[in-house]
């Protein structure tokens, strides 16, 4: 009754489309009733494709096809009056929709036949015609209402029911979720040149590409293959000009490491980890598949109630710098907001409120304004959990949980992290969906390499008088970070330098938020040459033309190290760190030989006795306590038995 002929001559995709819709299931080809009850929390069971085709044939028993699951009391809205409905549908995506008489589980079976953008467009069209506006604020009261009930029906005696507590509110969110209409994830269509390169070829490319490593974090049977690297901007970006435009405006030669393999990850709707610090482009790598993502939803912008796309960032300055590189590419009128916690609450919630399309915030302020009903993140499809590793350190873990609780589970999740502690890993696994890992390089040492490394050894008392004579010999264009490694030193450095008629500013984190940014923009502008920081300032600043960092107080591990000199010799350019490094830093001289003999910088001398009396004093305080532990006595110290 609504066979259509098929149109051989239409173009077909060569990508596979990835549509998340909340149709139950579908399959290629399959066999309904031997898969009949597979289900994945996540993407949709896909079957093999067969394409066998036959110009102009109207038989479409062997034709490649999809299977779907629609809700039963929904199939009316397909059919619609007299089947005007499937009719127009058909028309509009020239497949040939055939709503079947099975049901499974109150699901009718719908096929879809046609080639994949057919198909595709089908599927779009349905699911449009299906959805159901979310009543938000009716749903937000049921589980408010339930909380309330589970709370008030608390026996005055024995212990609360947190699992049932648990398992009312995820009901009743999956049951808010089902609601909401699709997100559309996938993007990409791979470049023929990018499919052109052999398995040999693409391992050869990560290996030049700062030895990129790249794997599935939770690697299951199941779990689909990698999309391979692309090696220019054209291979991401084919299919979005006014993207590359823009690039070609930023005047980048070429893809980072981190951006060639995410992008094609990104674009496809995969969920990833990037272990990868700043400087290494890992902002453009999550944020121009974001833009393309958020255009490309079927909600017009302006009805979705929220933003598409949040990403959140250890402290302000991150967020204020990732904003800063929001702002720098103009796509099809997308809008951000910065909020974070000390900034002018009520103008972020103003501009909150009047509707953007990426929210950049730190964990707490993000919290704020969610729980005061100023921020729907029931919008969000895609998430961005930068620098994990840094907001666990500053104990943002609560806050990140609760946020991510109030999200959507189907959306597109994206984190990065400078290490791959257990914190980090615990919260992949809790948020991402079979997420691809990136690492680019154990270390950031692409930035050191860029790098010009000076080791100074030095007494405590000598670092003073050698920092005024090297801050009063810099040149009109040099600009420098000094790091110490407390609030207390950075104040009082700031406070001699000026007592020395040396302009500077400071940076740490008991300076009221304006005085931070006003930091921030003097040395950005050149006001001052000179910014006194704690390690706050270590991560995630981008300030341009920073020529030498001074590590007045090395950092207390090496990845510290890494990211404080990578403050200088960004995006190409050249610097030049100093380090101070003293008797009671001799714990860390063996990591940071290996940083520098990497990076073919020069090694003192000095360093390598440190590093061997350090080894020695080890070994020695190892073998005592074995000796102790043999006669099993003794106390703990620093983890031994003595
Ligand atoms: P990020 O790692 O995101 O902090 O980026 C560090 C800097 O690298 C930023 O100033 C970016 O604008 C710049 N950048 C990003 N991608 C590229 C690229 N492909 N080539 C050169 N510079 C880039």
């Amino acid at each position: 009754m609504y066979d259509t002929s098929w149109d051989d001559d239409r173009p077909t995709l060569s990508a596979e489309p990835r549509n998340e819709t909340y149709l139950s299931q579908t399959y290629r080809n399959s066999n309904f009733s031997n898969r009949g009850n597979q289900r994945s929390s996540r993407g949709r069971g896909r079957g093999s494709r067969v394409i066998n085709r036959e110009p102009n044939q109207n038989n479409w028993r062997d034709e490649n096809h999809e299977i779907i699951r629609v809700p039963s009391k929904l199939v009316g809205k397909i059919i619609g009056r007299g089947g005007s409905q499937i009719e127009e549908l058909q028309t509009r995506s020239s497949a040939k929709i055939q709503v079947t008489k099975e049901t499974v589980d109150d699901e009718t079976i719908v096929k879809i036949f046609g080639n994949d953008s057919q198909i595709l467009r089908a599927k779009e069209l349905i699911n449009e015609v299906i959805k159901e506006e979310p009543r938000r604020s009716e749903s937000v009261k049921t589980v408010t209402q339930a909380i309330n009930t589970t709370i008030d029906s608390k026996p005055s005696t024995g212990p609360f029911n947190w699992f049932k507590f648990v398992k009312e509110c995820d009901a009743l969110q999956d049951e808010e979720w089902s609601k909401v209409p699709p997100i559309i994830k996938n993007f990409y269509e791979e470049h023929p040149e990018v499919t052109a390169m052999t398995d040999e070829d693409v391992s050869e490319f990560l290996k030049n590409s700062n030895n990129i490593v790249v794997d599935r974090t939770f690697k299951t049977e199941n779990s689909k293959k990698i999309p391979k690297p692309v090696i220019t901007f054209e291979h991401a970006f084919h299919n979005y000009p006014e993207v590359l435009e823009e690039i070609r405006k930023a005047g980048f030669e070429k893809p980072s490491p981190i951006q060639s393999q995410a992008w094609p990850v990104l674009l496809s709707g995969e969920d990833l980890i990037g272990i990868a610090q700043t400087g290494t482009g890992k902002t453009l790598a999550f944020l121009l598949p974001a833009l393309i993502h958020i255009d490309g939803q079927t909600i017009p912008r302006t009805e979705r109630g929220g933003p598409a796309v949040l990403i959140m960032a250890p402290t302000r300055e991150l967020a204020l710098q990732i904003d800063k590189e929001v702002k720098k590419y103009y796509y099809r009128g997308i809008t951000s907001v910065c909020v974070y916690g000390g900034g002018d609450r009520k103008q972020q919630v103003r501009v909150v409120t009047e509707g953007v399309d990426i929210v950049i915030a730190t964990p707490g302020r993000m919290n704020d304004l969610c729980e005061a009903g100023h921020l729907n993140v029931k919008s969000v499809t895609y998430v961005v959990l930068d620098e994990a590793d840094r907001m666990l350190d500053m104990g943002f873990e609560p806050q990140i949980r609760k946020v991510m609780y109030s999200l959507r589970p189907t959306r597109q999740s994206v984190m990065t992290s400078a290490t791959w502690p257990p914190g980090v890993r615990r919260l992949a696994q809790s948020y991402m969906h079979d997420p691809i890992q990136i690492y680019v390089g154990s270390l950031d040492l692409a930035a050191t390499h860029t790098v010009t490394q000076v080791i100074r050894m030095i007494d405590e008392k000598d670092k003073e008088t050698e920092l005024m004579e090297f801050a009063r010999n810099l040149g009109p264009d040099e600009k420098l970070i000094v790091f110490c490694g407390t609030k207390a030193q950075a104040d009082y450095l700031s406070v001699e330098l000026s007592m020395n008629r040396i302009p500077c500013a400071a940076l740490h984190g008991n300076r009221d938020q304006c005085d931070r940014e006003r930091a921030v923009a003097d040395i950005g502008d050149g006001t001052v040459k000179i910014l006194i920081a704690t390690d706050l300032a270590s991560r995630g600043l981008d300030i341009d033309d920073i020529t030498h960092v001074l590590n007045y107080d090395f950092p207390k591990n090496i990845e510290e190290y890494v990211h404080r000199v990578g403050r200088t010799g960004r995006a190409g350019k050249t610097g030049e760190s100093i380090s101070y490094f003293t008797r009671k830093d001799w714990g860390q001289a063996a990591e940071l030989i290996k940083i520098l003999e990497e990076a073919d910088q020069f090694v003192p001398e000095e360093l390598y006795d440190m590093a061997n009396r350090f080894e020695a004093m080890k070994e020695k305080r190892e073998k005592e306590g074995q000796f102790m532990n043999n006669r099993g006595g003794g106390r703990k110290f620093g983890g031994r038995r003595w």
